[in-house]
């Protein structure tokens, strides 16, 4: 599944917003953010669902009188029957997702997560019979266990012998109620996301021939490397700073791009995270990167970067806009005769002069 809700950071309110889950969906349109221009295009165009990577509802609300603008839009979507749908850090700290997207724009190769998500992977250890342990390992990985980047099916598999009395009441696959058995099993490690652990030992206790199956999940400290904030990756050819600079803006149509001090090296090595990514900024110097490039940053934190690392803010729309077409193909891809527009309004908050 791609971007699923357990990759949103703490803070964030992605899923679902306004709607009931069994409605069914008529026509879906994609924005940025939901405004009440968006919510009116979506009842004049006949789509019921509004998917947003911003979510309408970020901070708790304790009435809804029509006071603010997410008020508005939380009235005018109930009345007109119209679900909000928010896919936001979720589908930033994932593979494919909107950093992947800004780095394809950019032509970047190899491209790699900059700030990898921590302990969110468990290792998972069963001990099965012999005969079972390769329906075993397909059970896991069709829950979705063994992937490690861009490999599936990863497992490492030890022989030994497990040893077990079944007691009075027991049933046992192998061996014989009140007797020590010895059976030659094998040892089934492989790893897995923490929020899949429901489903994955649910299809383990499915597929296993005991009654009791033996299995360990112990938390990993590894960090796992193909999600979280920002990504980097580099040019196929090293570019003059400004150039580099003007290509950003041309393809991403920035009104005004800032940036720090030219070093007066060519770019090789880019850094980036969409929206308000000043914070990782530290992570692109750290990971060798020429320049670093996100859609906001606080005036202070360029102070700790110029003469360092060429950084330039390119504003939070601009950085993110190019997230609607990840929607769009996922949900063509899946639901290839469901109606999907992208929103005509430009909810850009920020103007240029
Ligand atoms: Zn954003």
């Amino acid at each position: 599944m791609f971007m699923p809700l357990p990759l949103q950071d703490g803070f964030d309110n992605a899923g679902l917003q306004i709607g009931l889950t069994d409605a069914e969906v008529a026509g879906v349109l994609l924005c940025l953010d939901v405004t009440e221009s968006v919510v009116d295009e979506a009842v004049a165009s006949g789509c019921n669902l509004i998917v947003s990577h911003h979510p309408l509802i970020f901070s708790p609300l304790k009435r809804i009188t029509g006071s603010g603008y997410v008020e508005r839009c939380i009235l005018k979507a109930l009345q007109n029957g119209i679900a909000i749908y928010s896919a936001h850090t979720n589908i930033d700290n994932a593979p494919g997702g909107v950093n992947y997207r800004i780095a394809e724009k950019l032509g970047l190769k190899n491209v790699r997560i900059l700030v990898p998500k921590e302990d969110m992977l468990y290792k998972l250890v069963v001990y099965v019979p012999q005969s079972h342990a390769e329906h075993i390992r397909e059970t896991l990985f069709s829950a979705g266990c063994g992937e490690i980047g861009n490999y599936g099916s990863c497992s490492f598999n030890i022989d030994g012998v497990g040893t077990f009395k079944a007691n009075e009441g027991c049933n046992p696959y192998c061996g014989n109620v009140g007797e020590i058995h010895n059976e030659n099993e094998v040892r089934v490690e492989t790893v897995m996301p923490a929020y899949i652990k429901n489903r994955v030992i649910t299809a383990l206790l499915k597929a296993h021939p005991y009654e009791e199956p033996a299995y360990d999940i112990f938390q990993l400290k590894n960090s796992w490397n193909s999600v979280g904030a920002g990504v980097i990756g580099e040019l196929p050819v090293a570019v003059e700073e400004l150039d580099f600079l003007k290509d950003v803006k041309e393809k991403f149509n920035v009104g005004s791009l800032r940036h720090t001090s030219p070093l007066g090296h060519k770019v090789k090595r880019v850094a980036l995270c969409g929206g308000a990514g000043g914070s990782f900024a530290g992570a692109a110097l750290a990971s060798g990167a020429d320049v670093y490039i996100t859609g906001e940053a606080r005036y202070h934190d360029l102070f700790n970067y110029d003469g360092k690392m060429l950084m330039a803010i390119i504003g939070h729309y601009e950085s993110e806009q190019f997230t609607m077409d990840i929607f769009k193909e996922h949900i063509n891809k899946a639901f290839p005769e469901l109606k999907i527009m992208k929103t005509t309004v430009d909810t850009n908050p920020v103007q240029y002069l």
